[in-house]
């Protein structure tokens, strides 16, 4: 918690200073009001969001007679809590699979736009799963970014894995495959798939991304398909998910860089607008940077 906390202290600074200032100043007034509205629409939790918020925050205080700063945080933070839907299946399906008597890898797709950390995520997922003591193939499929497959291959490296790699512009279906294959036949626990992020246009997405799914179903289920948004992108993360949602069943957020700006509200309203449990969170550049989404130690964080 203290690690999440430091690396969280930009958005605590909005809400466990600023927002718990203000409700924890006494009565408040409809400027008040109009700050913590304020406060909540900086922090990126858009407007369908801060306005449920807001509402269950004046109710709550009415109702409950909020008269200290410790009643205070207390009550922002069972609200903000419960606005993060605690109930949600977070765990990230890695574990493999038994079918017809043969041991089938788990396969994790990971999609997102170029920039966002989808590389980073898929070499630090490795890492953790390694850690757990699974066997780990990763496969290349971005093949349209000249430096993703050294870079994911550095990662395997690193943590202990096999990386699978095309030819540079090839077809990512194509490597998609043969990482499939490659960790079916050395009978590995997970095959991590790093998808090209092009987003020139949703249809050349389409084609990539769900030609990259249609082919590894070929050979096994997938049992993940992670998209990775940059939560420094406020909106137009939102609109991409959006778009990849369309595309394929996406099962699961990673939300990254959350260590690098004041506006971790964008959490409340990615697991608002896209009904897709948040799974992961990116706290930095590191290897060990990488978190699983946990409610209730988020908003405590948040808090202070
Ligand atoms: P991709 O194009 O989506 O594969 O993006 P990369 O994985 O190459 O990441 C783009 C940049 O974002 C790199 O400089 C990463 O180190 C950085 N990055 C990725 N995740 C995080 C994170 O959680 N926090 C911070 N601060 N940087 C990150």
């Amino acid at each position: 918690l203290e690690r999440l906390r430091g690396r969280l202290s930009k958005s605590r600074s909005v809400f466990g200073q600023s927002l718990l200032g203000l409700l924890g100043a006494g009565d408040l007034d409809e400027d008040s009001w109009q700050d913590v509205e304020d406060t909540l629409l900086v922090a990126d939790l858009g407007a369908a969001t801060t306005t449920e918020i807001v509402d269950k925050l004046r109710t709550e205080i009415t109702s409950r007679g909020v008269r200290t700063s410790e009643e205070a945080r207390a009550m922002l933070h069972d609200v903000l809590t419960e606005a993060l839907a605690t109930d949600a299946d977070r765990a990230v399906r890695a574990l493999p699979h038994t079918v017809d008597g043969q041991k089938q890898p788990a396969v994790v797709l990971v999609a997102g736009v170029n920039g966002t950390g989808k590389t980073t995520t898929t070499g630090k997922l490795a890492r953790v799963l390694v850690a757990q003591g699974s066997k780990v193939v990763l496969g290349a499929a971005d093949t349209f970014r000249a430096a993703a497959a050294d870079q994911l291959q550095t990662w395997s490296e690193r943590v202990g894995a096999e990386t699978v790699r095309g030819k540079e512009g090839g077809d990512p279906a194509a490597v998609a495959f043969d990482a499939v294959k490659r960790g079916m036949e050395s009978g590995v626990d997970a095959v991590l798939i790093d998808t090209a992020g092009r987003l020139h246009t949703k249809s050349g997405l389409m084609d990539e991304l769900g030609k990259v799914k249609r082919v590894v179903e070929k050979q096994a289920k997938v049992d993940e398909v992670l998209l990775v948004l940059d939560a420094t992108t406020g909106q137009n993360g939102l609109a991409q998910a959006r778009v990849f949602r369309e595309v394929v069943d996406v099962t699961g957020i990673v939300l990254t860089k959350l260590d690098g700006t004041a506006k971790g509200g964008i959490v409340f309203q990615v697991q608002r607008e896209l009904g897709v449990p948040v799974k992961l969170v990116g706290l930095g550049e590191g290897p060990d940077d990488l978190a699983p989404f946990e409610p209730e130690a988020f908003v405590s964080a948040l808090l202070g």
